[in-house]
């Protein structure tokens, strides 16, 4: 049996959130900016101050939200939209600002007791509008919200179909000048997401074909993101392609590799989609073994074996990390605990992520 449900309208093309700024004029009269720093830069926050003119409509701005956002900035949020009064959110910027929104507009409404992580989210979450200035997470069409856990000393993530926003606006124009760097690992992420969506055990016929789309448009765009040079029209590819492999994981989940990345990222600050980017190549080497006949199907959505996948995500990934043995035992024993191991169509036991771990990463 296969299930799809995608609640988001979507909007794209150049200048699409000015030319179709009523669509979110009936959300209410004031609403809660939630972003990091960069879209004072790059025009997106100057769209949206259009928009808010243009439908007659007030806003607070919450511009504090670090990447890999924190539960303090998501209370520091939700106490703002709580004290003004918001009544939706308009989250802009990278996956980091695009999650705490969702978890902002979710404890603005809701009493969360104790931790948000054990928190049974119901239905009354502030509506959302998202803007995506990266290209990779996807953030704008599914209900994750992934946050710093302190606590258990990873990231987590929570889940509900009340954190789908309700509008997005694809405009690659806005990422003109993202960094490079952010560019590569941003890209990463989206055919990771892509990838493992087809590897999940609830994929299907939907989101196998939207996983081949967005594997044709973001790795039709391999020469621009190895050679660093990108027209509009090689942007607004990116984010195309990354909002399709996120309407896959929305619906599939990730494997063992987002599992293993949160390791990376929490103890040693590697960028998400560099983490995913990292592993991702060992990891579809191992699976080969167990589940052949599904990984004729992926590479032949990837365009390419595993070979040449390898070798072509190593030319972007530059210089590799590399960590000792007892540290690789211990992120390959916490991923065997993340849920997302029984979401693989391989199954992955704790010695099997270990070498994936060894074999990307190893010192
Ligand atoms: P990010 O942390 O949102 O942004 C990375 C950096 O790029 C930040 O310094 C950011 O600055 C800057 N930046 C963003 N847009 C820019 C632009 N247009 N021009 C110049 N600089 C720009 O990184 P991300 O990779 O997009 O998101 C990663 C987060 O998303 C992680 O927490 C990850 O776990 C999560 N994630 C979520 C999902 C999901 O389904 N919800 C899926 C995968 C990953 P400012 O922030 O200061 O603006
Ligand atoms: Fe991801």
């Amino acid at each position: 049996m296969e299930q799809f449900y995608m609640p988001v309208r979507i909007v794209s093309g150049q200048d699409c959130l000015k030319k179709n700024c009523g669509l979110f004029a009936s959300f209410g009269r004031r609403a809660l900016v939630v972003t990091g720093k960069s879209s004072a830069r790059n025009g997106a926050l100057e769209d949206i101050e259009y928009a808010f003119n243009m439908n007659g409509q007030a806003y607070d701005l919450y511009d504090a939200v670090p990447p890999n956002p924190t539960v303090q900035c998501v209370e520091e949020g939700a106490r703002l939209a709580r004290e003004r009064g918001a009544e939706f959110i308009v989250a802009v910027g990278g996956g980091s600002p695009m999650d705490a929104a969702k978890a902002i507009a979710m404890a603005a409404r809701q009493q969360v007791e104790g931790s948000i992580f054990s928190h049974a989210i119901g239905e009354d979450v502030l509506p959302m509008v998202h803007i995506p200035t990266t290209a990779g997470t996807g953030s704008e069409v599914t209900p994750y919200a992934i946050i710093t856990n302190d606590e258990k000393q990873t990231k987590t993530s929570i889940s509900a179909p009340s954190l789908f926003p309700k509008l997005a606006f694809l405009d690659g124009k806005y990422m003109a000048n993202l960094p490079q760097s952010v560019t590569v690992n941003t890209a990463l992420d989206a055919v990771s997401h892509a990838v493992e969506g087809m590897l999940s055990v609830r994929a299907g016929v939907i989101s196998d074909a939207l996983a081949r789309e967005s594997l044709r448009l973001l790795l039709g765009q391999y020469e621009a993101l190895r050679t660093g040079k990108y027209t509009i029209e090689a942007r607004q590819a990116l984010l195309h392609g990354s909002a399709l492999a996120g309407m896959v994981i929305a619906n599939t989940g990730t494997s063992p590799v987002h599992g293993m990345g949160y390791s990376l990222t929490y103890y040693h600050g590697v960028p998400h989609g560099r983490a995913n980017g990292l592993l991702l190549p060992a990891f579809l080497k191992k699976c080969e073994q167990k589940i052949p006949a599904r990984m004729e199907e992926i590479y032949a959505a990837l365009g390419m074996d595993g070979a040449e996948f390898s070798y072509k995500v190593a030319l972007l990934l530059g210089a590799r990390e590399a960590y000792t043995d007892k540290l690789l035992r211990a992120y390959a024993q916490k991923a065997s605990l993340n849920k997302n191991i029984k979401n693989c169509r391989a199954f992955f036991d704790e010695e099997d992520l270990y070498e994936v771990l060894k074999g990307s990463v190893g010192g």
